[in-house]
């Protein structure tokens, strides 16, 4: 069975206007491909909405109702979206996630996709159903619903295009394609035709919203394109898939500022073996992930260690280092989330010195002070003073040539 996986984001089913008009673009694509399965995200904002709400009945809500209540919002999408097809006279239905196979593991709120039982949708493809899926979410092995981390929709889609023999997942959204920077941030961004999965990945876990890093690497693992386009019209977006066996010729591909972390510091701690170790084990057992780490030598054998953490994950990484630094004695934690991590990315830098070096000297000309500093082979980031950020991503994507694309 040839299987067309397309799925429409949070704007493109914002309102019952632009979900009528995701029903007219499927009903018209249904008239020549037989078997179609949509994965649809939450309303607009809704999900943000439904996490206020959890948050006006308890600021640490339980894990299990905070996903029972936080995945609804694709509950919603789905039959809304399902319904119009039907007024429109094509066969429709809706699954959530557990009905339509999903299977998931881990922490609530953060889970991951482990198997897609293909039974149902198969069936309902072959009754003449657009099966119209909710993403997000699924089913873990306590039966209860799970969430699969913010933005996680796309990666729904990809995994049930892997699961189903999809070799492309179109995913709809509100911008016609990947820019060289997000596009509502720096006029100048250009359009890339394609960009390899490396970049790709590296873009999304960066920072750059338009794809969940997930959705990549599964679509990498799995040799899916993904088409990433525009559900307002009809014009060829952006293929995510393997490099061309091609030379590159730019250095760096694109610019991302992630303005969701934020960084703590433990201050006074003592120079030992193991110090380190204590803490990041204990953040990771309470599943918070941590990104830069720098450790500085502060004085008379006391260490200042710094890292960044999602905002996500702020609250739980308080509490974690707060016990932590009290039992390590140290003189004080502290808290920034007024801090943005700018990152270039490229595999043509791995071949081109002087890129980092370009990119220190682009800020530290302009006064932008850089507080920490991360590198592999085909990225550089730095985290700044978030009143710093649109600055520096203005002046990176200029002098690195990428309005010039
Ligand atoms: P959806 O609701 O469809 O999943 P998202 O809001 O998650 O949409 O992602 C689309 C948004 O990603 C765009 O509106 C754009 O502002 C942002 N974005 C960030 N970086 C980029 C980039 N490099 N190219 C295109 N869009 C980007
Ligand atoms: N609705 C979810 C969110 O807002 C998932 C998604 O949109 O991809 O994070
Ligand atoms: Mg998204």
């Amino acid at each position: 069975m040839n299987i067309t996986v397309q799925k429409f984001g949070g704007t493109s089913v914002g309102t019952p206007e632009r979900i009528k008009a995701v029903a007219d673009r499927v009903s018209e694509l249904k008239k020549t491909t037989p078997h179609i399965v949509v994965v649809v995200s939450a309303m607009g904002d809704t999900t943000d909405e439904l996490i206020a709400l959890s948050h006006r009945i308890s600021e640490t809500p339980n894990p299990r109702e905070y996903d029972a209540l936080i995945s609804t919002g694709e509950n919603i999408s789905a039959a809304l979206l399902a319904m119009a097809l039907q007024n429109l006279g094509v066969l429709a239905i809706s699954l959530t996630g557990p009905q339509a196979g999903v299977a998931t593991s881990g922490h609530y709120g953060r889970s991951k996709i482990v198997d897609v039982d293909t039974k149902r949708i198969l069936h309902e493809l072959s009754l003449g159903n657009v099966v119209v899926v909710t993403g997000f979410q699924g089913i873990n092995d306590a039966l209860d619903v799970t969430t699969i981390g913010r933005g996680g929709s796309d990666t729904s889609a990809v995994v049930l295009a892997a699961a189903l023999g999809a070799g492309v997942c179109e995913i709809f959204t509100d911008v016609d394609g990947v820019y060289t920077t997000d596009p509502r941030k720096v006029k100048s961004a250009s359009k890339l035709s394609e960009i390899s999965y490396e970049e790709m990945l590296e873009l999304a876990s960066l920072g750059a919203k338009v794809l969940h890093p997930r959705a990549v690497e599964c679509a990498k693992e799995n040799g899916i394109v993904i088409h990433v386009r525009s559900s307002f019209d009809r014009v060829e977006g952006t293929l995510v898939k393997e490099a061309a066996a091609m030379e590159v010729n730019r250095p760096v591909t694109g610019v991302t500022m992630n303005e969701d972390e934020a960084q703590i510091s433990i201050l006074n701690i003592p120079d030992s073996p193991g110090v380190a170790g204590q803490i990041f084990s204990e953040l990771a057992d309470a599943a918070v992930n941590v990104d830069m780490i720098i450790q500085t030598v502060q004085e008379n054998g006391f260490n200042k260690i710094s890292f960044t953490v999602s905002v996500d994950d702020l609250q739980q990484a308080k509490t974690v280092t707060s016990n932590v630094g009290a039992r390590l004695k140290a003189s004080g934690v502290q808290f920034d989330d007024a801090i943005a991590k700018i990152s270039i990315v490229g595999v043509g830098m791995m071949s081109k010195p002087g890129v980092a070096a370009k990119f220190f000297k682009t800020l530290g000309d302009n006064g932008i002070n850089i507080r920490m500093i991360s590198t592999s082979e085909i990225k550089v980031s730095c985290v700044i003073d978030k009143a710093d950020g649109p600055r520096a991503l203005e002046l990176l994507h200029a002098v690195f040539e990428l309005d010039r694309l």
